[in-house]
């Protein structure tokens, strides 16, 4: 038995060390990235924070809500064709908008359909799967890189350099990074498996910019501050879930109890939605994710200014003039608390 004995970190066991700097105010922080990616020749240039493709975060309404503040969403795989075909064909976004697809062939299908019936419009997919470690998934990648070579790839879900690497040798151009950090997510308790996320970030950024690839760091921030630390640890890209839920232009059933007003928000790999889209947990696997109640929290605009608000002053504090700057510029230090919360948790 070999047990890797160096410390594996997560976001709450640092903090980003503050820096002399010359900016003036967090106004002066540019939070949009351009980038370009070894296999596609489409850049992104937008804020590199990308809604989950949930079918309760990854919605065409927080898609519209988002864009106008640059910021992406990959939406969920349960559209219907022609819903998509309308929303790729006639609406315009300021900022790229995934397509999410599993490795099923009729996926692979429906989205070679949609490609010839909207001439080519959708540019960015987001192959998704539980464990991104598999042979089927890699020979996957290969086939939708050769089948689209103009599209943008990102892929997951891994947490290590290797298997980063071999993603994008395979044809990613984004590798999508977590396994088991989500909020709704129950991987590690049912399996014991996982990684702890900024430690995940660190080694996969790694791995990925020695190929010219990218990272999406995805699950576990629950706070702005923790995706600054994802950008801090070498992040290209942050996906978001829990902390875009319960609004109201996230999917899932708004129910009311005792006269305050919920939103139901569950991982896609919980018992209610493989009741709603599988037929049911098969008898074969255990559910691993879960179902909380998110009391009511309005539109999105006021979280996304939070959110916004938290990364660029988090650029302020370090001296970095765009969001680029900020992994050069960041100096994590471990500590053994990070918040006060004498107040409760918010
Ligand atoms: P959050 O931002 O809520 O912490 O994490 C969102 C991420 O959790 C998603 O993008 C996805 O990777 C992951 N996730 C969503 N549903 C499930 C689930 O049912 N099980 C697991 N293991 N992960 C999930």
């Amino acid at each position: 038995m070999h047990i890797e004995d160096s410390m594996r970190l997560d976001f709450k066991d640092v903090l980003i060390r503050p820096k002399r700097s010359t900016l003036t105010s967090r106004s002066e922080v540019d939070i949009t990235r351009e980038f370009h990616f070894p296999h596609s020749p489409e850049p992104y240039h937008s804020i590199p924070i990308i809604a989950a493709n949930m079918d309760t975060t990854g919605t065409f309404e927080m898609a519209r809500a988002l864009a106008k503040h640059q910021i992406s969403t990959a939406l969920n795989k349960h559209y219907q064709p022609d819903e998509l075909e309308s929303f790729y064909t006639k609406e315009k976004f300021d900022a790229p908008i995934f397509y999410s697809l599993g490795i099923g062939d009729d996926e692979f299908n429906q989205l070679v359909e949609l490609q010839k019936k909207t001439d080519n419009a959708i540019k960015f997919l987001c192959l998704d799967v539980a464990n991104g470690y598999t042979e089927t998934f890699v020979a996957f990648v290969s086939k939708v890189r050769q089948t689209f070579p103009f599209a943008v790839i990102m892929a997951g879900n891994v947490v290590t350099g290797d298997m980063t690497e071999e993603l994008i040798l395979a044809g990613a151009d984004i590798v999508k990074v977590g396994i088991g950090p989500g909020s709704v997510c129950t991987t590690r308790k049912m399996t014991g498996v996982g990684y702890p996320q900024l430690s995940a970030i660190i080694e996969c950024a790694d791995a990925a910019h020695g190929l010219g690839g990218r990272i999406c760091a995805d699950g576990g921030c629950t706070t702005p501050g923790d995706i600054a630390k994802a950008f801090g640890a070498g992040a290209d890209f942050v996906m978001l879930g829990g902390l875009l839920a319960g609004h109201e232009e996230s999917g899932g059933e708004t129910i009311e109890v005792n006269g305050k007003v919920f939103k139901r928000f569950y991982g896609m790999s919980s018992k209610r939605a493989m009741d709603q889209y599988a037929g049911g947990v098969a008898a074969y696997r255990a559910a691993e994710g879960k179902e909380v109640l998110i009391e009511s929290r309005g539109s999105v605009e006021h979280t996304v200014q939070d959110i916004l608000g938290g990364i660029r002053s988090a650029c302020t504090y370090v001296g970095a003039r765009q969001l680029r700057e900020l992994t050069k510029r960041t100096t994590f230090i471990r500590v053994s608390q990070q918040l006060n919360e004498i107040f409760g948790k918010s």
